[in-house]
């Protein structure tokens, strides 16, 4: 038979180790961090977010990369429209000026 004790035990064993692997995970995805390049993070940021996979990618970060380095089309983004197009079509040729600048 289980005693209330036990039962107490459990839940404050669950919850402490709940809390390490918590802040574990917090501190790793601090360090481990992966970020997007500026100009995927940028081309992501105009895209719709739906992640429907009608691009044929699973999902809009994922078609902001081809777009960038594998020159995706933009009309893959079937949800997407001409403002949007215009938009990214537009910061990529800011972003490459200023690249050529740069050098
Ligand atoms: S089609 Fe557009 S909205 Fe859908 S996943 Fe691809 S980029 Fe995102």
């Amino acid at each position: 038979m289980m005693l209330i004790s036990d039962v107490l035990r459990a839940v404050i064993s669950i919850g402490v180790i709940g809390l390490i692997l918590g802040v574990a995970i917090g501190i790793a995805s601090k360090y481990l961090e992966v970020k997007a390049h500026p100009l995927v993070q940028m081309v992501y940021d105009e895209l719709p977010h739906f992640n429907c996979g009608a691009c044929g990618t699973p999902g809009c970060m994922a078609n902001a990369e081809e777009i960038v380095f594998k020159n995706q089309k933009l009309e893959s983004c079937k949800p997407g429209n001409a403002d949007m197009r215009k938009r990214i079509k537009k910061l990529m040729d800011d972003y490459y000026k200023d690249e050529e600048n740069k050098k």
